[in-house]
């Protein structure tokens, strides 16, 4: 894996950089967004900080289920009974969510919102059987029709619904490092939630990134030093609810419109964070074997699984030299410090 080579390249070279550097958290997208960037220039680098706010506030207008005008919401409405012409940006990452669908056997599916939409883990409420068995019938990503040349999305049929939340945070993310790259910044960490992209160093030394325990939010069960890379982490923990001893949580089987449960949390190292998001959460559904295979079939991409009993597990190119230091350190987040 590329990450821990830059790792040991970067422990041979220059002092650490100073000053320019700038850090800056928002809650956008219903979830902690934060930025940390240099550049030699202070207003520049006050740009960057501004652009990547600003940024993540415009993809979630556009693209959040909960926001009546956006663009997403309102696709989900007409797109029921017509063919609803939608911008370039939606329309593209649409296909690139249906992309994530064919690689994944359907584990990844954003028509995945007609049973998602029945949950409410803040008020712990769940489909009954039926309902969920009903939802989960128009389930299938095969259900939308995408016309390329009028850039128009219809459903299959009434009831299908669309949600990005398993891929849009990743391209909000890849956007923003673009935007960044555009200022001429060229050290950079983003990280919505559970997605984070680095760019370069951060004062001369790699990022690092904590896997929290699934179970215990003050422990890692790992830190991972890595540059221009992206990470997703999903896990179990972000949202959920538990009744009769079954937690429910947020990532969706397609199959049964129930949630997830063959692991507590999945980390995916890439090349960017559209695919690390789209694949955290596909590898999730899939589980430790079928996971793990789809991982070690993909050059650039590596996972660490953590399954129900707790144990850690590394796709072929970070072990066994190569996997990263355990750390028993306590840590906020399954983000860079
Ligand atoms: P987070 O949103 O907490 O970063 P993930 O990246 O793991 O977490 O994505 C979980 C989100 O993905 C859910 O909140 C939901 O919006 C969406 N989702 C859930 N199940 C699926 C699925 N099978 N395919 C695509 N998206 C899904
Ligand atoms: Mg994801």
């Amino acid at each position: 894996m590329r990450a821990l080579s830059h790792f040991l390249l970067l422990l041979a070279i220059a002092a650490p950089v100073s000053g320019g550097w700038l850090h800056e958290d928002a809650d956008i997208m219903g979830t902690r967004i934060t930025v940390e960037l240099f550049h030699p220039d202070p207003a520049i680098a006050q740009q960057g900080v501004d652009t990547v706010l600003q940024e993540m506030r415009r993809i979630d207008t556009s693209m959040s289920p909960y926001i009546a005008t956006s663009e997403l919401a309102r696709l989900n409405v007409e797109a029921q009974h017509k063919a609803f012409g939608i911008s370039d940006e939606l329309f593209a990452l649409i296909q690139r969510s249906q992309y994530f669908s064919d690689l994944t056997g359907g584990a990844f599916d954003i028509t995945f919102a007609s049973a998602g939409l029945l949950y409410d883990y803040r008020k712990a409420i769940k489909p009954d059987d039926s309902q969920r068995r009903k939802a989960a019938a128009l389930i299938n990503y095969h259900n939308l029709f995408l016309d390329e040349t009028g850039n128009t999305v219809a459903f299959s049929k009434p009831g299908v619904r669309v949600d990005l939340g398993g891929i849009a945070k990743g391209y909000a993310v890849d956007r923003c490092i673009l935007l960044l790259q555009e200022l001429g910044i060229g050290q950079a960490l983003i990280t919505a939630g559970g997605d984070s992209r680095m760019m370069g160093d951060r004062w001369g030394r790699p990022w690092t990134i904590g896997i929290r325990d699934p179970r215990d939010a003050e422990k890692m069960v790992a830190v991972i030093p890595l540059m221009d890379v992206a990470v997703s982490t999903s896990g179990d923990y972000q949202r959920y609810f538990e009744k009769d001893g079954v937690r429910y949580h947020h990532i969706i089987n397609p199959k049964s419109g129930d949630s997830a449960r063959e692991l507590q949390s999945v980390t995916i190292i890439g090349p960017d964070a559209t695919t690390t998001d789209a694949l955290s959460t596909s590898v999730f559904v899939l589980g430790l074997e079928a996971g793990m295979k789809l991982i070690d079939q993909l050059p650039d991409i590596d996972a660490i699984l953590v399954d129900q009993r707790g144990r850690m597990h590394y796709s072929n190119d970070l072990q066994p030299a190569r996997k990263p230091v355990d750390s028993g350190k306590p840590a906020a987040e399954s983000v860079a410090h």
